[in-house]
């Protein structure tokens, strides 16, 4: 099945918004099989939106839109694909009372061009927004469908998957599926990588396989397309398992499962605690591990040392070492991990000190700087990094390093 996705809206020209909707349609439907071959963005214009619904028509079986349904005049594109497909428009009386009574609940007036929502072209297949107002449509013509869907990403989503994927289904069926699994890796750089699995890649052809770097580190894509998901499934896992033989140390989850996440995780079912001791990234770290529901149970607390004051008040860090040494050392760090976790009585302390930046470099400490130390059951490591970027990817890459270092340290347990 051939599709094109036409995406409406002046913003999306302009660059104001990230087309995000085309991202996510071009990904469920090649999901399911059918070959999304091309993606066009058009503005609200009437002319040019025909053209690219015409033109798409011409070379795509499926064409689907989105954007454009709402109340105001600017909003076109279900009266330019039934003028596309010759077809007059009128009042749907269902649809007309859902907008009443959408308006009735939330006790607002419904202006009268509201109404212009519930404009149907005939013969259209009607899809119900459960997510706001804006009905979408399928309209079928001579072997070619085209499908309207709302703008806003949450409706747009609601009805693809509640109305437009069982209409696609009944309609034509779904020959495939392509199933995804993303292997979560940190602390091995894309090229290294690529290295390990080079003739992988290379000879890939299903699955395939792709590597892409994130701020959290590098993530290997296995995508395979089969009959069924079972099937690919089972193809995935092979080429899962060589890769893990490879380079399984550094995989620490899978589908982008936080590295917070994981280490929560591994805390919980140990049964240990953690607190940290942050100086350059000011509570990142401890934010992060809050983002987990239900860390309560094993974060105790953190201390944002960012002072040298607060680190030998408070963390026992050894004034003379700060004086010699400077904040920015392998002993504070340490020192800092061994503290905080003191403090705290936790089985676990983290300790991070560095220079984010973009000031404060020197030749022998320049910025991105960072010792981080984590303190455990079975003594304190320390490790030394150079980072690069900004101040926040800096403070961010720290947490990483700090997150991966407590992961490694509860898996060698
Ligand atoms: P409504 O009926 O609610 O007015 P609509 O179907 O008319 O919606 P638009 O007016 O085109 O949709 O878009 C509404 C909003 O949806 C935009 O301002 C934008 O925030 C978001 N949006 C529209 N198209 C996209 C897209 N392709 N990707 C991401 N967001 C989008």
């Amino acid at each position: 099945m051939i599709v094109e996705l036409i995406t409406t809206g002046s913003e999306l020209l302009l660059g104001q918004i990230i087309n995000t909707n085309a991202a996510y349609m071009a990904k469920e439907l090649n999901a399911v099989g059918f070959d999304v071959v091309y993606q066009t963005t058009v503005g609200d214009n009437r002319e040019r939106m025909q053209a690219a619904i015409v033109h798409a028509l011409t070379r795509a079986e499926l064409v689907i839109t989105s954007g454009g349904l709402g109340p105001t005049r600017g909003d076109i594109t279900k009266e330019v694909s039934a003028a596309v497909f010759g077809r007059e428009l009128s009042l749907n009386e269902v649809c007309a009372e859902r907008i009443r009574a959408h308006f009735d609940r939330v006790h607002r007036p419904m202006t009268e061009n509201n109404l212009r929502q519930a404009m149907i072209p005939a013969g259209a297949h009607v899809f119900t927004n459960y997510a706001g107002t804006a009905p979408g449509i399928a309209l079928e013509q001579d072997g070619k469908v085209i499908v309207n869907l709302p703008g806003p990403p949450p409706e747009m989503k609601d009805m693809f998957e509640r109305s437009l994927k069982p209409y696609l289904q009944r309609k034509y069926g779904f020959a495939s599926v392509i199933v995804s699994r993303v292997l979560d890796t940190f602390g091995i750089g894309e090229s290294k990588l690529e290295t390990e699995i080079q003739d992988l890649i290379l000879t890939q052809h299903n699955p395939t396989l792709a590597l892409l770097v994130r701020p959290t580190g590098v993530i290997i894509r296995i995508t395979a397309k089969a009959a069924t998901t079972e099937v690919a499934d089972r193809m995935i896992a092979g080429v899962e398992q060589e890769i893990r033989r490879r380079v399984g140390t550094y995989i620490y989850a899978v589908d982008d499962e936080p590295l917070e996440e994981v280490v929560g995780k591994k805390l919980l079912a140990q049964h240990l605690t953690i607190a940290c001791a942050e100086s350059c990234t000011g509570g990142l770290l401890t934010s992060r591990l809050t983002d987990v529901p239900g860390s309560s149970a094993y974060l105790m607390g953190s201390v944002v040392s960012y002072t040298n004051e607060v680190k030998a008040a408070i963390l026992g860090v050894d004034r003379a070492v700060l004086r010699t040494l400077g904040a920015v050392s392998e002993p504070v760090a340490c020192q800092m991990a061994e503290g905080v976790r003191r403090c705290l009585g936790t089985s676990v302390g983290v300790g991070i000190t560095g220079i984010a930046g973009p000031d404060g470099g020197s030749a022998e400490k320049p910025v991105g700087l960072v010792y981080i130390a984590v303190a455990g059951l079975q003594g304190t490591t320390v490790e030394k990094k150079f980072f690069t970027g900004t101040r926040s990817q800096i403070k961010f890459q720290a947490t990483q390093t700090a997150l991966n270092m407590v992961y490694h340290s509860l898996i060698h347990r």
